[in-house]
């Protein structure tokens, strides 16, 4: 049985995923700041019927909290399969280049790029045991520098400064995780889960939550002829599902 770690999964789009892969039969730790939310969460898919689930506490605000998780994992297990970096934070709206406090901007880099680079740090070893391990690193198709420069874009003016130079910082970390895991069996993606309606935006987004989770369950689950180092994103390319960078 395959094992996914999963971040911030106790709600939104991180919780349907963790649901969706307890469906195709992995074993899922589902990944809680708040360990009560988590136990919530774990219990609401026992309560569905299934049994392979359980919580993992981490902050991966907090390089402790990010260790501890480790070691509590590896109480557990001596392999990991997946890892998907769900965990993220928009900072709040609007955030301009040159109003927005310097704070809001490390507290979003600290959560959606440290965080994510911290945690794939901590979880390497556990992944290098497994056969063909997979890392989702979830993005946001405001990420794309590429579509930031072109006027026609339909989220031209989507210009949320801390929000989409993290996930664009996060995007660069994806393409040179790739490379550095390039000849080893890993798959090392970048998904866009789309503009879908969770607490992230006041439930602004037109998406859904199953939608945007099957985006990041196909990304886990790839096999060994699948890509690595890409944007995936049905939103920004609904022909291909690849987003320039
Ligand atoms: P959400 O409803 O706000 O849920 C975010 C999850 O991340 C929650 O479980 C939250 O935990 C957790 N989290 C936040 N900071 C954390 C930290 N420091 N450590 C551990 N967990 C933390 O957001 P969502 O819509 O599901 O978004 C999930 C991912 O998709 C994010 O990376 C987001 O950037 C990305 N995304 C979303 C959209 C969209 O339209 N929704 C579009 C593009 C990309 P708490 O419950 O404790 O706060």
């Amino acid at each position: 049985m395959k094992k996914v770690l999963i971040t911030g999964a106790n709600k939104s789009i991180g919780f349907e995923a963790a649901r969706q892969l307890l469906q195709k039969g992995y074993y899922v730790y589902l990944g809680s700041r708040d360990a009560q939310k988590g136990q919530q969460a774990v219990d609401q898919l026992i309560s569905e019927g299934f049994d392979n689930v359980e919580v993992i506490t981490i902050d991966v605000d907090n390089l402790e909290s990010i260790k501890a998780a480790r070691e509590d994992l590896g109480r557990k297990t001596d392999v990991l399969d997946v890892l998907i970096n769900n965990a993220g934070i928009s900072g709040g709206f609007p955030q301009t280049a040159l109003d927005t406090d310097i704070s809001v901007f490390r507290n979003v880099f600290e959560t959606n790029l440290f965080g994510v680079i911290e945690t794939t740090q901590a979880f390497i070893d556990l992944l290098k045991t497994a056969p063909d391990p997979r890392i989702v690193n979830v993005t946001s198709g405001l990420g794309s520098l590429t579509l930031h420069t072109d006027p026609n874009w339909k989220y031209y003016h989507a210009k949320g400064a801390c929000y989409v130079s993290s996930k664009a910082a996060l995007n660069a970390y994806t393409i040179i995780l790739a490379y550095d895991l390039r000849d080893t069996p890993f798959k090392v993606n970048a998904v866009d889960p789309g503009y879908t309606a969770t607490d992230f935006n006041h439930h602004s987004g037109p998406g859904t939550v199953p939608d945007a989770a099957a985006r990041l369950v196909k990304a886990a689950t790839l096999d060994a002829d699948g890509p690595t180092g890409q944007f995936f994103s049905d939103d920004n390319a609904p022909d291909t599902g690849i987003s320039p960078w």
